[in-house]
């Protein structure tokens, strides 16, 4: 945020200036600046802000005689106190004043899921857009790597095909408003503690349409969108991941008298793979192979996403060992090359042994005993030092 200004330079006026030289250079201003005057102006509607702001402190005996004695910083905490009776002025500059803050509907729509709660007011509106639309949909494992085409299907509001959208039975007669000649606005002037202000409304009598329609569509009961089931192809590209979304443009509900389509969000899920665990475009897996196979090295059969592959594992591999197969991972989402499959090796040690196998591990151990592994001689030596 740019430094703030003075607050008496602001509305021009002297540090000792009466309330009432306060409320007039006030008065001056905020006409001058009010953003219904001065509908293409960002600037005055931040000169409108600002005055505002300057006023709603200096015109406030305590908080003028806080803003006197310790500056802007009495009111740098808690969002410049005073002002906050003129945070809807905020909006001019976040959604534009075009239309009838069709902004705002749109974002509630968003959080609202769509439609609901917005068919009462869109037959007092003009077009408006139509609302945001959420699906969730399940992938497999690899689904998600590979991507997939999905068909979905939805109930959403589609341009009602009896009017074409307009809301007027075909072939009835549609009249210009008389109260606002067919713009949907009327200006208003109120006389305000500023003086004599004019403000833009949404015309009453065509409730912003602009048009008096005698018979209302009798599908749409003249709201110019209809409730239908919709199946749509998805296509969900490859390397998405779990909890992702995707937005499919002008998807979503169908926008009312001419108001443009909303858009339609997809939640992917992805399920669990019994054998594969994800990690970013890297693909874990554990795989098991016996005493032997770990003392003697062995080649053992491997599923990847491909298919089965044979993975070398050398001689006197540990418990616990990683071994990547390079390439065999996830495919990068809006890049090109793969990840890799990241293997862990588990040596299983046997638990019922024969007899037979068992004579083997003792003569084994025999044979063994003049060859101890580099690790394990380490290991008794720290133990020795330990006793002594
Ligand atoms: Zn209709
Ligand atoms: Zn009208």
């Amino acid at each position: 945020m740019a430094e703030k200004r003075d607050f008496y330079e602001v509305l021009g006026v002297s540090k000792d200036a009466s309330a009432d030289d306060i409320k007039k250079a006030y008065r001056k201003l905020a006409r001058k600046y009010h953003p219904d005057l001065n509908k293409d102006n960002p600037e005055a509607a931040e000169k409108f802000k600002e005055c505002s702001e300057a006023y709603s402190v200096l015109s406030d005996e305590q908080k003028r005689a806080q803003y006197d004695q310790f500056g802007m910083a009495a009111f740098e905490n808690g969002g410049a106190g005073g002002a906050g009776g003129f945070g809807g002025f905020e909006g001019f500059g976040g959604f534009g004043a075009g239309g009838f803050g069709n902004g705002m509907e749109d974002i509630f729509d968003m959080f609202f899921g769509g439609a609901g709660g917005r068919r009462g007011s869109q037959a007092d509106k003009g077009p408006q857009r139509g609302g945001d639309l959420r699906f969730d949909l399940n992938l497999t494992f690899e689904e998600a790597a590979f991507g997939v085409e999905k068909e979905i299907s939805l109930y959403r509001d589609e341009t009602c095909d009896h009017c074409h959208g307009d809301g007027a039975e075909p072939g009835s007669k549609v009249e210009t408003c008389p109260d606002c000649h067919g713009t949907g606005q009327i200006r208003v002037v109120q006389n305000t503690v500023l003086g004599q202000m004019q403000t833009v409304r949404p015309c009453p009598k065509c409730h912003g349409d602009g048009k008096i329609i005698s018979d209302p569509c009798h599908e749409c009961r003249g709201t110019g969108t209809v409730k239908k089931q919709k199946n749509l192809k998805v296509k969900v590209p490859a390397g998405v991941a779990d909890g992702s979304r995707l937005r499919v443009a002008n998807e979503g509900a169908a926008g009312a008298k001419g108001g443009p389509n909303g858009d339609l969000y997809v939640y992917l899920f992805v399920k669990p793979h019994k054998f594969f665990e994800r990690d970013g475009n890297d693909v874990y897996c554990e795989v098991p192979i016996n005493i032997v196979q770990a003392s003697l090295g062995a080649e053992v059969e491997v599923p990847t996403l491909d298919g089965k592959v044979v993975m070398k594992v050398p001689e006197g591999t540990q418990p616990g060992r990683v071994m990547r197969l390079r390439g065999k991972g996830i495919p990068r989402l809006r890049g090109t090359g793969r990840g890799d499959q990241l293997v862990r090796i588990k040596v299983v040690v046997p638990t019922k042994l024969t007899e037979r196998q068992k004579a083997v591990l003792r003569n084994f151990a025999d044979v063994a005993r003049d060859n101890i592994n580099p690790e394990e001689k380490s290991f008794l030596n720290k133990i020795k030092d330990l006793f002594k």
